[in-house]
């Protein structure tokens, strides 16, 4: 067998600059090419995103020499996960009450709205939430102690976000839950100063927010890093750092991140198209393709 050009391409790159030069073959062991246990999600990372396959953890833990990772190319593998996403299809609409028929909203006399920021029927601001200035808020929502969201970020509707979650700007959809500690930042290139030595004002970066589809979790403690996507109900699993888009209803985890499965709505781990707890069908299409074709 011998290594195709790309695995080996990629494998160059990661090795660090102190490690001995020498041939890459199918024997070359992961501990010999100097590749450490973050080098080795990386690999993964890299290997998935070039083949178009998921490698299951338990493939990734057994794969010692270059030659395990080979063998896990399929020939006909050309999808990868990141252009792939399920689609429900059998959603039934949730009703939900008029503006009219829900309380005012209620603001902890802790909180700080800035000027501008409006928040909707019914969502209520726990203590020292911050809402920066111009701050939009639909109906519904629950902000936890402490939580700030930044100039610019849009929130829908019946969204959960929790303490001390910051949004240094984002557009957040409906129903999105962002546990305890979430981060999701917004200067793709961040720096005190500018080029001149003098302190960064606001107009001399671009933000770049983040969308969080409608449904998503974003586990506690994430990273989500500027610009991304992540689609309607994807799972972050805690502790993530998001370095690139995620697809509906992925379910990814690591640092950097890694797609390792798919979840339904109702959050259950789906091992096929089908949820095992809530009977919930779907089905996979390309992302470049038009909503009507379906892959599976
Ligand atoms: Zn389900």
């Amino acid at each position: 067998m011998t290594l195709p050009a790309r695995l080996t391409a990629i494998v160059a790159a990661l090795r660090p600059p102190t490690a001995l030069p020498m041939t890459l073959t199918p024997k070359s062991s992961l501990d010999e090419l100097g590749l450490d246990s973050l080098d080795r999600i990386r690999l993964a990372a890299a290997f998935e995103a070039a083949y178009g396959i998921t490698i299951p953890d338990t493939a990734l833990a057994d794969a010692h020499r270059l030659g395990d990772l080979a063998s896990l190319i399929a020939p006909d593998s050309t999808v990868t996960p990141a252009q792939v996403e399920l689609v429900g299809i059998d959603e039934l609409p949730v009703p939900r009450p008029a503006p009219e028929q829900l309380p005012e909203a209620f603001v902890h006399p802790t909180a700080d709205l800035g000027i501008g920021a409006e928040v909707g029927p019914g969502s209520r601001v726990w203590h020292q939430a911050q809402l920066a200035d111009g701050v939009r808020v639909g109906s519904s929502c629950v902000f936890g102690k402490g939580v700030y969201l930044g100039s610019g970020t849009r929130v829908g509707s019946q969204v959960k976000i929790q303490n001390a979650a910051q949004v240094f700007g984002a557009d957040i959809h409906d129903e999105v839950l962002l546990c305890p500690g979430v981060l999701i930042v917004e200067d793709p290139t961040p720096r005190a100063v500018t080029v001149s030595g003098v302190p960064q004002a606001a107009e001399d970066w671009t933000p770049s927010p983040v969308t969080v589809g409608r449904g998503a979790t974003i586990g506690a403690g994430a990273v989500l890093l500027p610009g991304i996507r992540i689609g309607a109900h994807a799972l972050v699993a805690a502790g993530s750092v998001v370095d690139r888009d995620v697809p509906s209803h992925a379910l990814v985890a690591g640092n950097p991140h890694r797609h390792v499965g798919w979840v339904c709505r109702c959050g259950w781990r789906l091992p096929g198209t089908t949820c095992t707890r809530c009977g919930a069908r779907y089905l996979r299409r390309t992302l470049d393709q038009p909503a009507t074709n379906y892959i599976v």
